[in-house]
């Protein structure tokens, strides 16, 4: 490559474009100028960005006009362009499965859910027991998550078990994040830890259930004390790490600190995951009835949403639920599967009702 770009003047007016998910490890000689000398981060899509990669591939599918891409872009923080391309797609084959001609908002929320959390499976069995200690750990979750301050929005509560959970509380934040605060760090630790009190409160046990919440918990703690500098122990960095950045995978870890620090990190790391648990005690404790309501809210419908928790935590009585909409018998999806002129234009950048 070097070699070959050697030979090019600076007039031909040839631009050379690579990508890499390691810039850390590039040879600085491929970095001189000349060479691959401009550096463009491309990072996740911003809620403009989603909405344009949505209008992409939704382009050759037929979209029912209740679809606000505005709407399904500010609910999809975080998401990659591949992750919008698959929810798309999911859309899609819900539809199709409903013999329905297009594509409604009722089936890109249940394909964002299903990006978002996994697939449901509803092939696998649980005991009642299993069901009944489910809807109280992710019970725990959901109310801490709906106290505590600085948390993300609940998006939904379930005990379907999705993926390798038996029940999923999620939260999805209201805009794309950056960074995080403490607040809101000690926030997520009292929430991961709400699982595992709601066992021992209303359950008088523990299960292994909570083990996932442990672990990342800890991982949370540790990082606020090792690597953001949040603790008594001061902005300081512990460790050193060798990691593949953007796998997020650790390989391994050098330690750069004595035995004595070693013995304080533990002890700062523990005090943060016993303030949490103290305040998801405090949280479940002193909102017992609230929990018991979450908990029979669940194991009855499976799923709740954001406003149905809402209700529950203001204690209102829950309504109905409104039946999915039906299955058209008309003429199924496949059989429209082609651009449709009177719908490229779409909304212009601008033209948008501003969200509620
Ligand atoms: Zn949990």
């Amino acid at each position: 490559l070097l070699v070959e770009m050697d030979g090019f003047e600076s007039n031909e007016g040839v631009i050379l474009i690579a990508a890499t998910n390691r810039p850390d490890v590039l040879d600085p000689a491929l970095l001189r100028p000349g060479r691959f000398d401009r550096r463009v981060v491309v990072a996740r899509p911003d809620v403009r960005g989603r909405e344009e990669i949505l209008r992409v591939h939704t382009r050759k599918i037929p979209i029912n006009d209740d679809v606000d891409l505005f709407i399904l872009a500010r609910g999809t923080p975080g998401f990659s362009g591949a992750d919008l391309a698959n929810m798309v797609n999911e859309a899609a084959l819900l539809a199709a499965r409903q013999n329905r001609k297009t594509v409604l908002m009722f089936d890109f929320e249940l394909a964002k859910d299903k990006v978002l959390m996994g697939a449901e499976r509803r092939s696998m069995i649980l005991t009642d027991e299993e069901k009944k200690n489910t809807a109280y750990h992710e019970g725990g979750h959901a109310l801490v998550a709906a106290k505590v301050p600085h948390a993300d929005p609940l998006h939904k509560v379930t005990i379907i078990p999705r993926g390798m959970a038996l029940g999923v509380t999620m939260q999805l934040p209201i805009d794309d994040k950056h960074t995080y605060d403490r607040v809101y760090l000690e926030s997520q630790l009292a929430i991961m830890m709400g699982g595992r009190v709601a066992e021992e409160i209303f359950l008088k046990t523990m299960t292994t259930g909570a083990g996932n919440d442990i672990e990342r918990a800890t991982e949370v703690a540790r990082k606020m004390v090792c690597e953001w500098g949040m603790s008594q122990l001061g902005p300081l960095t512990f460790g050193k790490k060798e990691e593949q950045i953007f796998l997020g995978r650790e390989l391994s870890q050098h330690r750069d600190y004595s035995e004595e620090t070693a013995r304080e990190i533990d002890a700062e790391v523990r005090r943060f995951i016993d303030a949490a648990y103290k305040t998801a005690f405090e949280v479940l404790d002193g909102n017992r009835d609230t929990l018991e309501r979450i908990a029979q809210a669940l194991l009855e419908r499976e799923v709740l949403d954001a406003s149905e928790l809402q209700m529950i935590v203001a204690g209102q009585p829950l309504p109905d639920r409104v039946p999915p909409p039906p299955a058209d018998d008309s003429g199924s999806v496949q059989h429209v599967l082609r651009p449709d002129p009177a719908r490229q234009p779409g909304i212009k950048p601008g033209e948008r009702p501003s969200p509620a």
